[in-house]
């Protein structure tokens, strides 16, 4: 299969990610095999990792989103983020799984995690399927990673620019005059 014509380098084929997600869930199945934790996945961009993630395990779970505004687009720079979709069900007592599509500075988990912390969950752990380690800010514990990634900003397999590229089945960097420069 080509690559879409915006496409620089393709990083992560489908197979790749694919043969990683099994082992994820195979991981986190055993992990966890006498609990039924609930996933919280992360909108919008966690939503393909997730929806493989889940078939890949042999445990019962729960789904649960929640989405935050993007300090990215924001007209502030003081990195706040604003929970615009909270969880539909009730965590207490709950083993969450967050599922993350990236992790780069960690500010959007961080926040999560300490929101996460005040519903008095039983535990909490992250999945994230890629980890921009070069870019953090600030700490944040990863319990399962699918791949490190490079500083460079990825697309595909959920991730996009612009709110565009997700439905690529692959991670990808794009042409530099596609960022815009
Ligand atoms: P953080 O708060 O800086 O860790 O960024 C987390 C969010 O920013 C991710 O959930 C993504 O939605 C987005 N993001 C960060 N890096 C990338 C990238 O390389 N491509 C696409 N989205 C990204």
């Amino acid at each position: 299969m080509s690559a879409h014509p915006d496409v620089r380098e393709v990083l992560l084929t489908a197979d790749r990610i694919a043969a990683r997600v099994a082992e994820m869930g195979a991981r986190i199945s055993a992990d966890y095999r006498d609990r039924e934790p609930v996933l919280v996945g992360v909108l919008d961009g966690a939503v393909v990792f997730l929806a493989d993630l889940m078939r890949a395990l042999t445990i019962p779970v729960r789904v649960d989103f929640v989405k935050w505004s993007s300090y990215r687009e924001g007209a502030t720079s003081s990195g706040a983020v604003q929970l615009l979709k909270d969880l539909s069900l009730n965590v207490e007592g709950q083993h969450v799984l967050v599922v993350e599509d990236i992790v780069d500075t960690g500010l959007t988990l961080r926040y999560l995690l300490e929101n996460l912390e005040t519903r008095k969950v039983a535990s909490l752990a992250v999945a994230a399927l890629l980890d921009k380690p070069s870019r953090r800010q600030v700490e944040v514990q990863l319990d399962y990673v699918g791949f490190q990634v490079p500083n460079e900003f990825v697309v595909g397999y959920g991730l996009d620019f612009a709110h565009r590229y997700r439905s690529l089945p692959y991670v990808a960097v794009l042409k530099p005059e596609i960022y815009g420069g």
